[in-house]
């Protein structure tokens, strides 16, 4: 029986919704949260980290035997991440946080992560995180300057606001050469509780004509491309059931959940592991990853038609409240 669960299990919202995981004054405390995200702060955000990226100066791809990538999957003569990295660095200066550029050498690529914290004022050593990665191929609007944007104003919001657990966003380096950021900062997390993680990657894209949505394998969705995906392993399934129960009374986007087996590292659930959320599920820490579908649903993933004008921001506004009620929920709430 256990292989048969190999499969991944479908959260219905009603079934979550009956479990009433999220208590009624916290969740109306959580959506005023989250309802300040602005969809025009968004939509700015994603165009200059556009620019950013089409200013920018590639990373050298001489390094790379060119003859062995897939060159339109992987245009890694096209990635660029330095003048983003300023960008994130500079807003979360400008909102009044004390940045940690987490800068690291590894065998392959020396990579910065650029954090900033809000301290929990009871529980400190207790850890929500934010993260999305600033590298892009070419301009990198859905991917990822929409995860980049939505952390952004979620670092706004609660800007100078008091919660019990700490609050960490942060802006991970090279995702697209392998998760090399990601996982460069789980492995030298100090030895403090992760209670709660949501990372982006790709959340601006929405196409709600039918057809639009290609199957993903194990994960039984409409074939309307209009609903958010959140993504769990068992370990974090708890959060993808209280993010369920804030959603479906908020009703910010539609939500669609999924957990994958186990770690989440098993045969079926490759295209699951596709992203920064990864590493921390393969070290034991809770992440949810929230995510479009990429490349099953926006057929500019990493093309040079990933640009601005294709994203939906009334799309990425509720993304960003449904994340920013979860991460307020989180951070004050009863964990068990
Ligand atoms: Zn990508």
């Amino acid at each position: 029986m256990r292989a048969l669960r190999a499969v991944l299990l479908l959260l219905a919202v009603n079934a979550c919704a009956s479990r009433a995981p999220v208590e009624e004054p916290a969740l109306l405390r959580a959506g005023d949260f989250g309802a300040g995200a602005e969809q025009a702060r968004l939509k700015s955000d994603v165009e200059a980290l556009a620019a950013a990226h089409l200013e920018d100066t590639p990373l050298d791809c001489g390094a790379f035997d060119l003859e062995q990538i897939n060159l339109e999957h992987q245009p890694v003569c096209h990635l660029t991440r330095e003048k983003a990295r300023q960008f994130v660095r500079a807003r979360f200066e400008s909102l009044g946080y004390t940045v940690i550029e987490q800068e690291m050498e590894g065998p392959a690529w020396p990579t910065s992560n650029v954090i900033a914290e809000l301290k929990g004022s009871t529980h400190p050593d207790e850890v929500v995180v934010v993260g999305a990665h600033y590298d892009s191929f070419h301009a990198g609007a859905d991917d990822n300057s929409s995860g980049v944007a939505a952390m952004l104003e979620m670092a706004r919001l609660a800007a100078g606001k008091r919660f019990a657990r700490t609050i960490r966003f942060v802006g991970f380096d090279l995702e697209e050469l392998g998760l090399v950021g990601s996982t460069r900062f789980v492995r030298e997390l100090p030895g403090e509780e992760i209670v709660a993680s949501i990372v982006f990657d790709c959340i601006g894209y929405k196409d709600a004509r039918p057809g639009a949505q290609q199957a993903l394998p194990g994960f039984p969705i409409p074939n309307t491309g209009d609903f958010i995906a959140a993504i769990s392993n068992e370990q974090s399934r708890p959060r993808l059931e209280e993010l369920y129960a804030l959603g479906s009374r908020l009703d910010f986007v539609p939500l669609r959940g999924a957990t994958s087996p186990i770690d989440g590292s098993g045969p079926f659930s490759g295209n699951l592991m596709r992203s920064d959320h990864a590493p921390f599920w393969l070290a034991g820490h809770s992440a949810l990853f929230l995510t479009d579908t990429a490349n099953f649903r926006n057929n500019n993933y990493h093309r040079d038609t990933d640009v601005p004008s294709t994203l939906d921001y009334e799309f990425l506004a509720g993304v960003t409240r449904l994340s920013a009620a979860g991460i307020a929920y989180w951070a004050e709430g009863p964990l068990p």
